[in-house]
């Protein structure tokens, strides 16, 4: 039987980067993986464009991260967006930097990544083994044998690394087999929850505005009346309620609110660069220079068009009002409606339609200048599986790579 120095498991980002970091060192690799080819969750990402990093520094970029700074810390120091950045330059991937940091390949194509890292796998000589998943690690004496896959077989080598991804999105692999395989050789799972996932609203007139994104708002979260978490950037209605990513964005602490049985409400500001002065100076201007017009005719001009009339019934007002029939305390609650928009959050969406997961393997019992766990020696993590979760701009990309790169240049 082929021997092996080490067997990965997972080859999405973390996987793939710790085989191809670990056959440099001339380690003979085995890449298990159970969907017939690599990177299935890489293609879809950034909407097929795949946001790979982002090129923020240090202390902006570990200020995405819900948990494990100190971990990201150590990891980061030896691998991080600049070296991530070159590792795709050098093979000839061009690369560009979008707004608020974003790093994608010039091409918009996610599979453009991917075919960088599958032919480093193949120049490298790593072997993939596709169609396979494997079932647990074969521990003796707290040191690694090997893996045994679900069809029965043992495949022995004395460095494991799992990288085998969280919960969310099932139908590209990652279905939790990590976990269980990590609590079964003594490892603490941190509960797994949803993050980055979109959020059901009551108000049932948002359906109409199901389609329309909405770029520079600010949105706000009030739990119990208090508020917990402000964002600023670009949302989406959906048929349901919010998503885009400043609503992924705010979804953990809404879910944790949520448990906590809070009442949650979410106040989205149409016109955050402008103060209540500057707002009202605005109105009376265009209702100045449009005598008699009607009133929804001029929100075209504040608001995107499908969202008016609902807009106006939520500010009580009558769309086909006249401009000059405009009281104060009517201004008033249109500032009002434009300034805080409120809405109630019913649930967040199960971790599975999230972007990443929560929760996993505990960063405490995992060495970050290794990857090595503290309680097995031999067996190593890397990417989504361990307790590292980011908001959306590239930042869990690059989590998972650098995970996998420190764990390739250990195991
Ligand atoms: C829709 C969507 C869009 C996203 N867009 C972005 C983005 O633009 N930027 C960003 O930073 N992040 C994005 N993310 C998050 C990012 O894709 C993940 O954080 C990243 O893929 C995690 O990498 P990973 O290698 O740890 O896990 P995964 O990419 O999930 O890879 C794990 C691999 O392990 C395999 N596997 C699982 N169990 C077994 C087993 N038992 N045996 C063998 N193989 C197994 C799976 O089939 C899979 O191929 C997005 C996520 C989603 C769902």
């Amino acid at each position: 039987m082929e021997q092996f120095d080490a067997i990965i498991i997972g080859a999405g980002p973390a996987g793939m980067m710790a085989a191809i970091r670990a056959a440099e060192r001339n380690r003979r690799v085995l890449l298990v993986e159970r969907n017939d080819t690599p990177g299935k969750k890489l293609l879809i990402s950034g909407k097929g464009r795949c946001n790979l990093t982002n090129s923020c520094d240090i202390e902006d970029f570990l200020g995405k991260f819900s948990e494990s700074r100190a971990f990201l810390r150590n990891v980061f120091a030896k691998f991080f967006n600049t070296e991530l950045m070159l590792f795709f330059e050098d093979a000839r991937l061009k690369l560009k930097t979008e707004r608020g940091g974003r790093v994608f390949p010039i091409s918009d194509r996610a599979g453009d990544v991917l075919n960088v890292l599958k032919s480093k796998l193949k120049t490298k000589n790593i072997k993939v083994l596709s169609g396979v998943r494997a079932r647990e690690v074969i521990v003796k004496d707290k040191k690694i044998r090997g893996i045994l896959t679900y069809s029965r077989k043992q495949i022995l080598a004395t460095r494991v690394a799992v990288a085998t991804g969280g919960i969310s999105y099932p139908g590209t692999g990652s279905t939790g087999d990590g976990y269980r395989i990590a609590e079964k050789s003594g490892h603490r799972i941190i509960p797994l929850k949803p993050a980055l996932c979109p959020i059901l609203i009551k108000e049932r007139f948002i359906r109409d505005w199901q389609g329309i994104s909405l770029k520079n708002v600010r949105i706000t979260v009030f739990a119990g009346g208090k508020r917990m978490d402000e964002r600023f950037g670009e949302m989406l209605f959906t048929h349901f309620g919010l998503s885009g990513p400043v609503a992924l964005d705010i979804s953990a602490p809404v879910h944790d609110a949520l448990q906590l049985k809070n009442e949650v409400t979410i106040s989205i500001n149409f016109k955050p660069a402008l103060d209540h002065k500057k707002l009202d100076a605005r109105l009376l201007r265009e209702f100045k220079a449009n005598p008699g017009k009607s009133i929804k005719n001029i929100f075209k001009n504040l608001l995107p068009r499908g969202i008016i009339r609902r807009f106006l019934e939520y500010c009580s007002m009558e769309g086909n009002k006249s401009t000059s029939q405009i009281t104060a305390g009517e201004r008033k609650r249109l500032i009002r409606g434009l300034f805080d928009l409120r809405l109630t959050a019913e649930a967040v969406m199960p971790a599975k339609d999230g972007i990443v997961t929560r929760g996993g393997v505990n960063t405490k019992e995992i060495n970050p200048r290794t990857m090595e766990s503290r309680l097995v020696k031999g067996l190593f993590f890397a990417g989504e599986v361990i307790d590292i979760d980011a908001a959306t701009g590239g930042y869990n990309m690059q989590a998972a790579f650098s995970t996998g790169w420190v764990c390739g240049d250990n195991i």
